[in-house]
């Protein structure tokens, strides 16, 4: 795979520096969201490039500390109310920024995707879903429902995200976690295809 028409980066040396920013079994989940997301960009047409990057950048910014999330929304004047979030929503939604200063990244299309692979959106993008469904269902993952999410992702790509939203607010729900808003957007936006 080539990516000189988005980063100065050969895939030897972007697997190298996302390899050394997490740890080996969080860097096995980010290639088993490329192999399954290029599966799904097969189905669903997506650009291999853009989904390829977008799945092997979407968890670059997971390791990292508060304290450079907390820096980034100050210094990109995002919305302050995310400083009251943590890093399940930080790490797509502002780790987005991190990743165009860290591999000089700035598609816009590529970075949303990223932005959206945790919460989603009431309206996605192809290439947002792909990476949102693809996150959830890589080989490597294992809990009740997956082999569900699993087969509706290779029917219904909309009906794999209400699927997936509709767990993960439950999920959320019956733990008392926070259900940041956006999750919630993507529910309503999303249910109907149940
Ligand atoms: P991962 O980074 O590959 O582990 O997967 P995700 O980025 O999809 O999700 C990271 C974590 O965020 C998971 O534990 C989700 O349950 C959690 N999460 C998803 N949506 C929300 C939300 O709306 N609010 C909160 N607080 N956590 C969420
Ligand atoms: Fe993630
Ligand atoms: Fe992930």
């Amino acid at each position: 795979m080539k990516y000189d028409a988005y980063i100065d980066f050969s895939r030897e040396a972007l697997l190298e520096k996302i390899a050394g920013a997490m740890s080996e079994k969080r860097f096995r989940h980010v290639l088993g969201v490329e192999e399954t997301s290029l599966e799904l960009a097969a189905r669903y047409a997506t650009d291999p490039v853009k989904t390829s990057l977008a799945a092997l950048l979407h968890d670059y910014a997971k390791e990292q500390t508060d304290s450079v999330f907390l820096d980034l929304i100050d210094r990109y004047q995002l919305d302050p109310d995310l400083k009251h979030w943590g890093n399940n929503v930080w790490h797509g939604v502002v780790g987005r920024y991190l990743i165009t200063e860290h591999f000089g990244l700035t598609d816009e299309e590529i970075l949303t995707a990223i932005a959206r692979h945790t919460v989603g959106a009431g309206e996605m993008t192809l290439l947002d879903k792909v990476l949102y469904v693809a996150d959830y269902i890589e080989p490597g993952r294992d809990f009740p429902g997956v082999d569900t999410a699993r087969a509706i992702a290779k029917e219904d790509l909309d009906k794999a995200v209400a699927y997936e939203t509709a767990r993960t607010v439950e999920h959320l729900a019956h733990k008392g976690i926070p259900i940041y808003p956006q999750t919630i957007e993507t529910y309503n936006g999303y249910v109907g295809y149940l």
